[in-house]
């Protein structure tokens, strides 16, 4: 996602190192590079030039204080302003005051909304909400059922037409719906309707005619991000043929340019809601405006990343692994086994490390990071006695055969692992001890 936006901002920035003071010309060619950026990132043409704009005379008004070189400057400028065309502040879902909130979904055929109806009912019912999926889109063959399929899959009951009832008449389903759910007490109702390959006024108008039934809470426009501007036009016809309260990008993990998501906000404004990035029911998550221009910015999603390790993370166990570290030769390969497979709670290795700072510059490598490594390391450790695990200083040469042996490596693998983790150790050893994070990108300057 934004790889391309990213590498190109990455060499902007580049180009000011160093320099000491700003010069009108430099901030004439930086502007120009911005530009070029946004543009090959597929962004829309008015919102460029309002993005160039701004940062242009903030660059050369803003006062140059102390604490940032010219670059430092410029990055944050560029940081902030990419937040307020990404939407400023994160919108959480508005939910009713009483009765079952009812959350609309609208968009083109394909756009991914039945999947993301099931994505949102999942991570409503993380929250604690008790949802009903809709099914609504009576249209194309097959999406009944389909929506069937993904609310078993994320444990959500789905309400649906009788079958054999005819075509069935998608306002009254939604319409009844309602009633099922206050019956059945369910707080949050997500109604899935019908798309079509392009806009179409029957497809609007009965859009329409859902909403006016039903009174949704949230109207939110389903829209895949890797049609890039095509996506701005899209949400322009469903803005003034249905209306809608938010934005959902679907697709944005085969969205490597993200001019959607970066014009969308602007050109219609709404906000960008929530964000799906994979074909797992687990890849959907609010839009966080500010930590999706970190992530362009290559700062690192540390929030994010942050937010998610505490999800998965064991406490009082990564209290005890602290503690371990600060002692010298405390901490053992089976902490280490065990931090691994807490880490690996988290999701793919690929996508953790991507939400880390200064992971652009790796990104070829970080695409081919064969996950299995991880199973292969796990297989090593989990060949070795518990002696062995705990002082590692032991395995000798005999023990690394018969370590090889048991997990299907060859020595060398041993070998590898063992010396990895005595370096891996005495790094995360001053680390704990207050030395810092070695190679933590700094900023240029
Ligand atoms: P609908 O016609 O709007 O209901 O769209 P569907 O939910 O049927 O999705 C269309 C296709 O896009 C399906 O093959 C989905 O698996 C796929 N899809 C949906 N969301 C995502 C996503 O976030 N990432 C990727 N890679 N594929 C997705």
């Amino acid at each position: 996602m934004f790889a391309t936006l990213s590498d190109r901002l990455a060499d902007t920035f580049k180009n000011l190192r160093g320099k000491g003071k700003l010069s009108e010309a430099d901030i004439d060619a930086t502007a120009r590079e911005i530009r070029i950026a946004l543009l090959e990132a597929d962004v829309a043409l008015p919102v460029v030039k309002e993005f160039v704009g701004a940062v242009k005379e903030r660059a050369r008004s803003e006062e140059v204080s102390g604490a940032l070189n010219p670059a430092q400057m410029i990055i944050k400028i560029v940081h902030e302003e990419l937040v307020t065309i990404l939407g400023g502040e994160t919108r959480r879902l508005r939910y009713a005051k009483s009765g079952p909130t009812v959350i609309m979904l609208a968009g083109l055929q394909g756009a991914g909304k039945t999947t993301l109806a099931a994505k949102l009912a999942l991570w409503l019912k993380d929250q604690d909400k008790t949802p009903m999926l809709v099914a609504a889109d009576l249209q194309r063959p097959n999406a009944v059922q389909q929506l069937q399929v993904n609310g078993e899959r994320v444990g959500v009951p789905v309400f649906a037409p009788e079958p054999g009832n005819g075509t069935g008449n998608p306002v009254e389903v939604a319409r009844a719906s309602i009633e099922e759910a206050r019956r059945k007490l369910h707080d949050v109702v997500i109604i899935d309707t019908a798309g079509r390959l392009g806009v179409d006024e029957t497809l609007m108008q009965q859009a329409a005619d859902i909403r006016d039934a039903v009174q949704p809470d949230e109207v939110l426009f389903v829209v895949d991000a890797m049609i890039g501007q095509d996506a701005v036009v899209t949400a322009q016809a469903f803005l003034d043929g249905v209306g809608y309260d938010g934005v959902v990008l679907t697709k944005l993990d085969g969205d490597a340019r993200g001019g959607a998501a970066l014009s969308i906000r602007s050109i219609t404004g709404k906000p960008v809601m929530f964000a799906s990035s994979g074909e797992k029911m687990t890849d959907f998550d609010l839009f966080h405006p500010d930590r999706m221009a970190s992530r362009i910015l290559d700062m690192g999603d540390m929030l994010t990343l942050i937010e998610q390790a505490e999800k998965a993370f064991d406490s009082e166990q990564s209290m005890r692994a602290a503690e371990k570290l600060a002692t010298k030769g405390g901490f053992t390969l089976e902490d280490f086994l065990q931090q691994m497979m807490q880490i690996r709670k988290l999701g793919s290795m690929t996508k953790i490390m991507g939400m880390l700072p200064g992971m652009g510059q790796f990104r070829d490598q970080l695409e081919n990071f064969d996950e299995r490594e991880i199973d292969r390391i796990q297989a090593i450790i989990q060949s070795m006695t518990p002696a062995e695990r705990d002082n590692p200083k032991i395995i000798d040469g005999s023990r690394r055969a018969r370590i090889a042996k048991g997990s299907g490596r060859q020595v060398s693998d041993v070998n590898q692992l063992v010396d990895r983790f005595f370096e891996a150790r005495k790094m995360m050893e001053q680390m704990a001890n207050g030395g810092g994070m070695p190679g933590m990108p700094g900023m240029p300057g």
